[in-house]
């Protein structure tokens, strides 16, 4: 069984932040074909804020660094996103409320608060063309895999399967929510790229915990 500290989390956020930074063209093109553009300048301002913060945000309690993260979200992302990711690790923080570090059973409820905080915020379900569609699933499969009783390594690769697997679905839906919502087609032949960084998180969540943790 594994445990995560904040010192592993921030390392992980820094990771993301990497890949986030690098892929601006793709992102950006992705808002800019169903949205208006901005998703990877709200989400890459969000990253670099933390990892500003990451030296002071590691010597804290996971639950504190939580709270402190969906602060720092939800003031630096702007857009729907940024309210979005900073309610859910709110909600996170809670829900893992006095722990130092979490294991397995933590991680899955922390997925699972995360994605119900946000469709009860967004008004969203799955299948409405949203992060959720990559959230939800990843959620529900790692859930899944620990009560099957699966191993750490093999639980987070189904998680980071169901959360890739997830946004690529979202490219034949009609949004319902979001900006794509008011387009004419709804979007229906484009990834929605609140989707796609969502699963760029967990997908390196999962590789960082098998690589770094285990
Ligand atoms: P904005 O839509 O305000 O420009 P961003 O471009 O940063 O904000 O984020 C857009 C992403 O936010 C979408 O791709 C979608 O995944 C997500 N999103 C937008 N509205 C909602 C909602 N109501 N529920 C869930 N996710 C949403
Ligand atoms: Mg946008």
């Amino acid at each position: 069984m594994f445990s995560i500290s904040s010192c592993d989390y921030m390392r992980y956020l820094q990771s993301v932040a990497q890949r986030i930074a690098a892929d601006k063209d793709y992102i950006t093109k992705l808002d800019a074909d169903t949205g208006d553009g901005d998703h990877w300048a709200n989400i890459n301002m969000g990253f670099e804020a933390l990892v500003e913060a990451a030296a002071e945000l590691s010597q804290l309690p996971i639950c504190d660094c939580f709270r402190r993260i969906g602060m720092l979200m939800m003031s630096t992302i702007g857009g729907s996103s940024g309210v979005l990711y900073g309610g859910a690790y709110l909600a996170a923080a809670k829900a893992i409320s006095g722990k130092d570090v979490i294991g397995p059973e933590e991680l899955a409820r922390v997925l699972c608060v995360m994605a119900s905080d946000m469709m009860a915020r967004g008004k969203s379900e799955c299948g409405y063309k949203t992060m959720i569609d990559s959230l939800y699933p990843a959620a529900e499969a790692y859930s899944a895999a620990l009560e099957a009783g699966l191993p750490d390594a093999e639980a987070l690769t189904a998680m980071k399967k169901a959360a890739v697997a997830g946004a690529e679905r979202t490219r034949d839906m009609e949004a319902v929510r979001g900006r794509a919502s008011y387009q004419t087609n709804k979007g229906v032949g484009h990834l929605d790229p609140g989707a796609v960084t969502m699963s760029y998180q967990l997908e390196t969540l999962a590789d960082y915990v098998i690589g770094h943790v285990l």
